[in-house]
């Protein structure tokens, strides 16, 4: 987005990696955002999502949306609908929250379990924690609760300032927990430090298993569009087998959704590779040729992922 003395400038890149709609207010201004959930909070009304390589102009003469390439091929973040966005935004005509109650009712259908009762990490996977009760026929509860104060932990600089977050962020409810077989439902793992400490918190609350799913496949590769994940040392399930990983979490049972599952259940396009989505996070297949240090840093990991899979053969 660019703002000069001759107007305002919006571009989505030819992949349309991140969202970006227009939107006009009762007075006739324009409003140009990532999300839809914005124009709600401004009193604007949706206008359009602008498409990849689209271009928007708001000058003397008035609102344009353009484009400046048509060499486009559309691939949203899948992260977006699985973590980032809101659930109250509208991605492409899909609405986050709808997408993430169905990745929770594909992950029941893929990664069943008996137990009592299913709980989300609140408040990002409480939509797919939804769609696992509904599906498997097990109550939804809400075991965990969170203070509205604390920031995300993904977004921590430091992994002491997680940890720490975590603790002042998240209780559990002993009343709800204790005794039970919990299905616990968060949205994706990425170094595991928050998965870690809340499977601790709903054994300190009694819980008798603790089944971690996670609403999306194992994050495997690191982002190059703009997520600050560039290193593959960060990410549990590019150094582990899920077998390990449940270990070293100390749940009774792992499981995450498969990628068909994550296309399917946000439901975007069958006309475009991975249904008009980036799957890169989980598959290594980057939308867009790798520089040099990309190429190195993939290649490394293939080697890495190879051997882990020959330790977990
Ligand atoms: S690599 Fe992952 S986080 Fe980055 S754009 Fe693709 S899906 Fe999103």
């Amino acid at each position: 987005m660019l703002l000069t003395e001759h107007g305002l400038y919006a571009a989505s890149d030819p992949n349309g990696f991140r969202p970006l709609v227009v939107g006009t207010l009762p007075d006739g201004g324009t409003v140009v955002c990532s999300e839809t959930a914005a124009l709600n909070a401004v009193g604007a009304t949706f206008v359009q999502d602008v498409a990849p390589g689209g271009l928007v102009v708001v000058d003397r003469n008035g609102l344009r949306i353009d484009h400046y390439t048509t060499k486009t091929e559309l691939a949203v973040c899948s992260m977006e609908y699985v973590y980032f966005a809101r659930p109250d935004s509208e991605i492409h005509g899909v609405n986050v929250h709808q997408a993430r109650v169905r990745m929770g009712k594909r992950l029941a259908a893929e990664q069943p379990v008996d137990a009592d009762i299913v709980c989300g990490v609140p408040n990002s996977s409480l939509s797919a924690a939804m769609g696992y009760a509904q599906a498997s026929g097990i109550p939804y509860e809400m075991g965990l609760v969170k203070s509205q104060y604390v920031a995300r932990t993904f977004i921590q600089p430091t992994q002491e300032l997680r940890e720490r977050s975590v603790r002042m962020k998240l209780s559990a409810i002993r009343p709800v927990v204790a005794g039970k077989r919990v299905v616990l439902v968060d949205d994706s793992l990425v170094r595991g430090t928050t998965a870690l400490q809340i499977v601790k918190l709903l054994r300190d609350a009694g819980a008798a298993a603790v089944h971690l799913r996670i609403s999306s496949p194992p994050l495997r590769f690191p982002c190059f569009y703009g997520i600050d994940i560039q290193s593959t040392h960060e990410l549990m399930a590019a150094n582990h087998s899920v077998a390990d990983m449940r270990q070293i979490l100390h749940v009774d049972s792992l499981g995450f959704l498969s990628v068909d599952g994550l296309e399917r259940s946000v439901g975007l396009t069958t006309a475009a590779p991975h249904h008009g989505l980036c799957v890169a996070y989980f598959t290594g297949e980057y939308p867009t040729p790798l520089d040099d240090y990309a190429a190195t840093l993939q290649d490394e990991l293939s080697q890495l992922n190879i051997k882990v899979a020959e330790v977990s053969a």
